[in-house]
């Protein structure tokens, strides 16, 4: 970039918050200006970065090359097989409380709070016990009050399921009767903050006393604490002797909750600032360059003069894509092509799940994710496109969505120090 100026990151989902903190700890001064949250607080919070091609991938590293070469316009093939690995692998780095493991070696299976298999190439440590290639036998706990969590229908379902060595998986459920006494919050942020506590831990686990047996893995819902989970996770597991793993729940999700506050804090740490509830409206550029952006706040409009600018709005949920009711597609920041929106294809399909265009639609980059027109010419030499703005993947398809993100938000930051566009 032509000079050392503060580069403005649009977007506080995953893939803002990557390149946020990948530039702040670059020594680059980087905004994050966002008018809301982004799906952190909504998603499970494991990594996936290729389950589905649409055969089952066992393992992603293995799966990448070949994944890239058919799907050429897809955001991995944009930043390559090797920057995905090594993304995921500086971010794993990041991830604290909880740790995170795995790999993109082999992905682990893990179970939803619907009792289906999700493959996840890196996972929070509270989670790893429930890889159901282990088959079990699991017992499935249930919270009293918990909303949408329901023990039976997740053990119902693992029981249904085969594990990939073609073993059947052993599953049931167990309600606790924890007594709590007064008003119950029973939704996932309530529960979190009860299991901060060590005296609500040893009810819950002097509640499960002789009701377990000896081989069964515990899977509890993904509620032990916002804070300090790591440290509650591993007593959890001495006090009832067996290895524990939580399931996300359906939304607020504390584990997503979690990610986002370590990630937040260490951008932070690094030197980046953050202004939540600053929408971006408008931008003043410079011929191919863009010299600033215009954002919307209880307070009034503010120009944030930016050296670079890292686009990272999200897709059609955050409005990072809109259309409006003539079924007109925008990019509403920047007025970016939109790729893949107006072929004409029915607006409407048979099945819940069947292609659709509009699923891949996005804007289309270059290598160094700067975005460009419909010949593949750069529109702004200093903007950077990352996560599901990007044209060319379909998600939750492939099971790729904080993968695409967190590759994607991490190439945009190098892309950007480098200077290489
Ligand atoms: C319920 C749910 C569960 C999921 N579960 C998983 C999972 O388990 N594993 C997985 O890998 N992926 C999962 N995903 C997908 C994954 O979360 C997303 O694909 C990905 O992380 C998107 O990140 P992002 O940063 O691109 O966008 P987002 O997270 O959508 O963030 C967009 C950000 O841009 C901001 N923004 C938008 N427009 C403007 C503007 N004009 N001005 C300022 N700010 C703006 C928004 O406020 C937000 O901060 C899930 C998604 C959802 C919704």
């Amino acid at each position: 970039m032509s000079d050392d100026g503060e580069i403005v990151v649009v977007g506080a989902g995953m893939a803002g918050l990557v390149a946020a903190l990948r530039l702040a700890e670059a020594g680059r001064r980087a905004r994050i200006l966002a008018k809301g949250f982004g799906a952190t607080h909504l998603s499970g919070a494991t990594i996936d970065v290729l389950g589905y091609t649409p055969a089952p991938v066992m393992s992603p590293a293995g799966a990448l090359p070949a994944f890239v070469a058919e799907h050429p316009d897809h955001p991995y093939a944009r930043v390559g097989a090797g920057v995905v690995e090594e993304a995921v692998g500086w971010l794993k780095g990041h991830l604290t409380d909880p740790r995170y493991v795995g790999d993109l070696g082999r992905n682990f299976l893990l179970p939803t709070a619907a009792g289906v298999c999700k493959p996840a190439a890196v996972a929070p440590q509270t989670m790893a016990a429930g890889d159901l290639r282990g088959g079990g036998p699991y017992a499935i706990v249930g919270l009293p009050g918990l909303k949408d969590f329901y023990p039976s229908l997740v053990a119902g379902n693992l029981a249904l399921a085969t594990t990939p060595a073609g073993t059947a998986v052993g599953a049931r459920a167990v309600e606790v009767d924890l007594s709590p006494g007064g008003r119950v919050d029973a939704g996932p942020l309530g529960y979190a903050r009860r299991f901060e506590d060590p005296r609500f831990r040893a009810d819950f686990a002097a509640a499960l006393q002789g009701r377990l047996a000896a081989d069964e893995v515990l899977g509890v819902p993904a509620v032990l604490g916002l804070a300090g989970a790591e440290q509650a996770w591993e007593e959890l597991e001495a006090r009832v002797e067996r290895p524990i793993f939580e399931i996300p729940t359906l939304p607020p999700s504390v584990p997503g909750l979690r990610m986002f506050t370590v990630l937040m804090a260490a951008a932070r740490r690094a030197g980046a600032r953050v202004v939540i509830g600053a929408e971006v409206v408008g931008v003043e550029t410079d011929g191919y360059r863009v010299r600033g952006v215009w954002s919307g706040t209880a307070n009034g409009r503010r120009f944030y003069p930016t050296a670079a600018l890292v686009l990272a709005t999200g897709g059609w949920a955050a409005g990072g894509l809109v259309m409006d009711s003539h079924r007109v597609v925008r990019e509403p920041v920047l007025g970016l092509p939109v790729t893949g929106a107006d072929d004409g294809a029915a607006r409407f399909l048979p099945g819940y799940l069947d292609h659709h265009p509009l699923a891949t639609a996005g804007i289309a980059v270059d290598r160094w994710l700067r975005p460009v027109d419909a010949r593949g010419a750069v529109l702004y030499d200093n903007v950077r496109v990352a996560g599901a703005t990007l044209a060319g993947a379909e998600p939750w398809k492939e099971k790729s969505g904080d993968g695409i993100s967190v590759a994607t938000g991490y190439h945009a930051a190098m892309s950007v120090l480098t200077e290489e566009g």
